[in-house]
């Protein structure tokens, strides 16, 4: 019981420094170490317990460098090592203020945004949002399915818009839009991804890897879901989009569709024209945000830091460049 006061009270100091963390170095570094130890510093060469902080002698501060230093194995090392932040050089202010526009934001971060902010380099900019992307991405999506009842829905997104496009012509083929689909549970998770085209073969593909076969499912009239209901416990059920019908009791795919829609304006304000090989991080980002809707905005940053954390060692082999 009084680990979990300790940890809540650090959590809650962590989320308090926060906004002085975005713009003061000292107290990102500060925030970087305790998110990375807690109140319990270890040699990340020996993983000794017995290290201390390094200070220039002149000033009696710290150490400009931010060194620590093990007295068992007597190596020194930064907060950096072994994370994803050791190949950058950008100071753990702007790291620390694009997780938090990035986490904070319904409608995203553009980038370029970061860029002035920071006065950093596009280039640093998008190396940032990148990594920080990742960060958010799903852990275990084929593991950790969707449950309960969960609707499924595809649309297309970014590109040019053409005559006629929209409303009509919802499974319009503009090749320059890009199709995604996304299965979300009522109340809970969402999962999106780019998917080749909308047939049967590939939505109905996309839904036995989201989705778990106990669910209820829901979806639109669209032939590309017919029979798939036979492969879910809680059955499939659907509304007649094709004949205006949008709700029948609980059946239903608002809440596709209005994550849809946050996901659209998102994309045509913020990043205008996104490509279609670069669509997927974008998803990540709004899937973290819409599926940690419910804690605070502090909160929600935390938990990408901390999810940055766990996959690290990951970073060089995926594609992140
Ligand atoms: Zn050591």
């Amino acid at each position: 019981m009084k680990n979990e006061e300790r940890t809540e009270l650090a959590k809650s100091e962590m989320i308090a420094v926060m906004p002085v963390a975005c713009s003061n170095e000292d107290a990102a570094v500060e925030l970087f170490e305790a998110l990375r130890w807690g109140d319990k510093p270890t040699c990340v060469h020996c993983g000794g317990a017995s290290v201390y902080k390094m200070t220039d002698a002149a000033t009696g501060k710290r150490n400009k460098r931010y060194l620590w230093r093990c007295h068992g194995c007597g190596k020194q090392y930064t907060v950096r090592i072994g994370t994803v932040y050791e190949e950058s050089r950008l100071d753990l202010r702007h790291w620390c203020y694009a997780f938090w526009r990035a986490s904070t934001s319904k409608k995203g971060v553009a980038a370029l945004e970061i860029m002035r902010h920071c006065q950093i380099s596009y280039k640093s900019a998008l190396f940032l949002m990148n990594r920080i992307r990742f960060a958010m991405a799903p852990e275990n999506p084929a593991i950790d399915k969707l449950k309960g009842t969960v609707e499924c829905d595809e649309t297309y997104v970014g590109g040019k818009p053409r005559p006629g496009d929209g409303k009509i012509h919802k499974r319009g083929r503009a090749t320059s839009k890009t199709p995604v689909f996304a299965a979300v549970e009522r109340q809970g998770r969402i999962r999106r991804q780019v998917v080749a085209d909308v047939s049967g073969k590939t939505l109905k593909g996309a839904t036995r890897e989201l989705v778990d076969a106990q669910a209820r499912l829901m979806t639109d009239d669209y032939h590309s879901y017919r029979g798939i209901g036979k492969e879910y416990a809680g059955g499939h059920h659907t509304v007649a989009h094709s004949t205006g019908e949008y709700v029948r009791g609980d059946i239903h795919t608002n809440t596709a569709e209005s994550s849809f829609a946050i996901l659209k304006r998102g994309i045509m304000g913020i990043y205008h024209n996104v490509s279609k090989e670069y669509l997927h991080r974008y998803l990540w980002q709004f899937d973290f945000v819409w599926n940690n809707r419910k804690m605070n905005d502090g909160e929600r940053t935390i938990a990408a830091m901390k999810a940055a954390e766990g996959k690290r060692l990951r970073y060089r082999s995926a594609e992140v460049a």
